[in-house]
């Protein structure tokens, strides 16, 4: 790089540096948050699994529930279930929705696993709950908005809790503190290439 070109680096670092600082100094509450991971391209649940990783890493308890999944075997299944016993992991075990076509049972499995989701969003020992998928639970309306929003509220001052799905709706956005929505530009199933384990389950 030329000698200006470096200066001018130098100085949009500098300055990019000191806004963030500042933020950073604006930042004074300290709370677990609520975040929604939603969108139609890969890498919600995935990234939700991330921050498993990192609550372990610093010896927290983490409570994991999953919705829809189950007929299908995954990787953070096996090892969480296998390998984490901080990690108190649940599956509604029903399959996707368009594979049971059964509303009744449907609603069914969705309200026992909640019953399973609500105690631990009272429970303070949970540094973070994943609820993977919960997203569609609104959608479909297989549980009450209003309930599910209650509870998330309400949860412990120190607990996090991650939301993934498509949709979800309006109200748990406002609700979340955080809300990323992961764009599809490009999937490989499209281009006919199957879902890969380890990577994709
Ligand atoms: P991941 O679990 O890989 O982070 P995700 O949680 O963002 O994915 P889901 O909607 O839960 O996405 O879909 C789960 C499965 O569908 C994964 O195997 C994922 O690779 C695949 N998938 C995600 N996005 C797309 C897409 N845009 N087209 C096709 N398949 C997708
Ligand atoms: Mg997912």
């Amino acid at each position: 790089m030329s000698d200006s070109k470096n200066e001018k680096h130098k100085k949009s670092m500098q300055k990019q540096k000191s806004n963030v600082d500042q933020r950073i100094e604006e930042a004074d509450s300290e709370r677990g948050v609520l975040i929604v991971l939603t969108g139609n391209g890969k890498g919600k649940s995935s990234s939700a699994f991330g921050m498993v990783m990192r609550a372990l890493g610093y010896g927290y308890k983490v409570g994991v529930v999953q919705f829809i999944k189950g007929a299908q075997l995954s990787g953070e299944e096996i090892y969480l279930k296998e390998q984490c016993p901080q990690v108190d992991f649940y599956q509604m075990g029903t399959g996707f929705t368009w594979d049971t076509q059964d509303r009744e049972a449907d609603i069914a499995a969705a309200e026992r696993t909640w019953a399973v989701v609500e105690p631990m969003l009272k429970d303070d020992s949970y540094h973070l709950v994943v609820l993977d998928e919960l997203t569609y639970m609104i959608a479909y309306k297989y549980l009450d908005e209003d309930m599910i929003l209650k509870a998330l509220a309400d949860r412990p001052v120190e607990q996090s809790v991650v939301v993934t799905g498509r949709g979800g709706g309006k109200a748990l956005q406002d609700l979340a503190d955080t809300v990323a929505e992961v764009k599809d530009i490009k999937h490989a199933f499209k281009a006919g290439i199957k879902a890969r384990k380890g990577v994709d389950f």
